[in-house]
């Protein structure tokens, strides 16, 4: 038998929670979080499971393969020290106030001393009813948890902060869900994902509080957070609230910069999805993007709006930093200039990471004196003139470093990531673009192999496209995991060649340009 796990109870001993203990929906005050236990499932199936994550967290093969754990996993058995609870939040949902939100459908069964020693929150996401579920019912079926459960682990890999997930479980029931909001419910398999992270504390948690005037919470849960996340903060009071509030922007802001130079659209950046450690949270109607366009949103609800489409993401950041400092405000005397300064380092720190980001992805340190600037925006306003692959585009561009010559025309290389006819004069531009950038990569002191080969560790060669997720989810709907452990294993190592993978490295099929789940995405999850 495995070792007993340890559990620690950092959240539920430091701060105040509700009296109830039932699930019936109601406005919880005074009170940070809910007990509650998971609803069990019919037949659970530990559909897939992330090794290297398990490994982290001290679980052994051997744990995971016994049958306790897939019912853990499941919401229908607890190891010993779990002690399930749903946690309170509000949050400004597409620009409005949405006053108590909470996890409706999101419990976390326990604070895990992990092998690695730091401690980690294990949530189940579907698992039932809480007090927050309003109208929901507390679950989350197979193409969403899917979906969360191989982006949150194929983000990781690339390297950008992000909540993890352990765990894919198959429920045994069904789901009923309107996917298209047409009045066609239907079941689907439900699901459950075990997420994970330090904490899912919200900008929304912080909102809530002050929203109620109650700042004695505020106080708690942000001393908590400053103690328990930001010790190097210092002890609280005036200087660290505000310490944390500058920290919090500059994460942030380095998120956003990197989401863009991937070329992830989050989908839904309400406030409650903006995680208080600058982590990705919440995968839901998310996406990557085939050609460079920053109007795109995978986000139906948002296809009017484009609230959050892709080129919005870094204002949106701000934005939502701009709550979280409005909410921070009754711990700083009010003092607005506290948040003026935290957003104002929020652009400084965007405009620095974003700016280092696009530099490295090709192969420069952006020197203005030289035009740098410029040759980054003359590339934007080509590769959005025309529909382009971000991803391979700039994937092709490191090895041309290695020619002894800059290319005669556009090579087939880049011509390839074009979808569709491209008139000659836009290739022409992009040749021209294209020596420019040459010549001035060969400026840079070091050689170009090494430029090249730190190129090849900047631009991915896989991401998870949105038609690849939709591959799996259909094979998975019909009993088949191969295609989700196959883009599994190709997402862990994003930046390597893997010519057994290479058809997830192609760009989006035409079939795929306007088939729902690959190209536009509804909330309902
Ligand atoms: P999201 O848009 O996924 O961030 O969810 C916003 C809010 O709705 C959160 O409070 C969720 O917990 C809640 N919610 C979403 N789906 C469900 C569901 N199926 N049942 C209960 N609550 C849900
Ligand atoms: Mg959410």
């Amino acid at each position: 038998m495995p070792a007993p796990l340890s559990f620690v109870r950092r959240f539920l001993d430091a701060l105040p929670g509700d009296d109830r203990t039932d699930r019936e929906p109601r406005p919880v005050v005074a009170a940070l979080w809910s007990r509650v236990q998971p609803t069990p499932v019919r037949a659970p199936r530990l559909l897939a499971w992330s090794r290297p994550l398990a490994q982290q967290l001290g679980l052994d093969e051997a744990r995971m393969q016994e049958p306790l754990t897939t019912q853990v996993l499941a919401g229908n058995a607890l190891w010993p020290g779990m002690d399930p609870y749903a946690a309170n939040y509000g949050g400004h949902q597409f620009g409005h106030w949405a006053g108590q939100l909470g996890d409706g459908r999101a419990i976390v069964l326990g604070e895990l001393r992990a092998a690695d020693g730091s401690v980690q929150e294990l949530q189940l996401k579907g698992a039932g009813p809480t007090a927050y579920s309003r109208r929901g019912d507390g679950r989350a079926v197979l193409r969403s948890s899917l979906r969360e459960y191989l982006c949150s682990e194929a983000m990781h890999a690339l390297g950008v902060p992000t909540t993890r997930a352990l765990s894919l479980v198959a429920t045994g029931d069904d789901v009923v869900r309107d996917m298209f909001y047409d009045g066609n419910a239907r079941p689907e398999p439900g699901a459950i994902v075990c997420r994970v992270a330090p904490s899912f504390l919200r900008f929304g948690s912080f909102e809530l509080p002050t929203a109620r005037g109650d700042t004695a919470l505020l106080r708690t849960l942000t001393d908590f957070t400053l103690r328990t996340h930001f010790p190097e903060l210092g002890t609280p009071g005036r200087d660290a609230y505000a310490a944390l509030l500058h920290e919090v922007a500059a994460r942030t802001a380095r998120l956003c910069a990197h989401w863009q130079a991937v070329g992830f659209v989050h989908g839904v950046l309400n406030t409650d999805n903006l995680s208080l450690l600058g982590l990705t949270i919440d995968y839901g109607p998310y996406g990557w993007i085939d050609d460079l366009d920053f109007g795109w949103t995978p986000n139906t609800t948002d296809a009017g709006q484009r609230r959050y489409a892709f080129g919005n993401q870094p204002g949106i950041g701000l934005w939502n930093t701009a709550r979280l400092g409005e909410a921070l405000l009754p711990l700083v005397d009010d003092d607005e200039r506290v948040v003026e300064d935290a957003l104002a380092h929020f652009q400084r720190v965007y405009a620095e990471a974003a700016t280092e980001w696009f530099g490295r992805k090709l192969g420069l340190t952006i020197d203005p004196q030289r035009g740098d600037e410029q040759l980054v925006q003359q590339l934007f306003d080509w590769l959005v003139a025309q529909p382009t692959d971000m991803t391979l585009f700039f994937r092709a561009l490191g090895p041309l470093l290695l020619a002894d010559a800059a290319p005669a025309a556009l090579p087939e290389s880049l011509r390839a990531v074009f979808y569709g006819d491209v008139p000659e004069a836009h290739a022409a531009a992009g040749h021209a673009w294209l020596l420019r950038w040459w010549t001035r990569v060969h400026q840079e002191p070091r050689p170009a192999a090494t430029i090249a080969a730190a190129m090849a560790a900047t631009n991915p060669r896989y991401v998870l496209r949105n038609w690849l997720a939709q591959t799996a989810i259909e094979a998975a709907t019909n009993g088949d995991l191969t295609v989700l452990e196959r883009l599994f294993t190709a997402l862990q190592r994003p930046f390597d060649e893997q010519p057994q993978f290479a058809e997830f490295a192609q760009k989006r099929p035409e079939w795929a340009r306007s088939k729902p789940g690959c190209s536009a995405l509804s909330c309902s999850s």
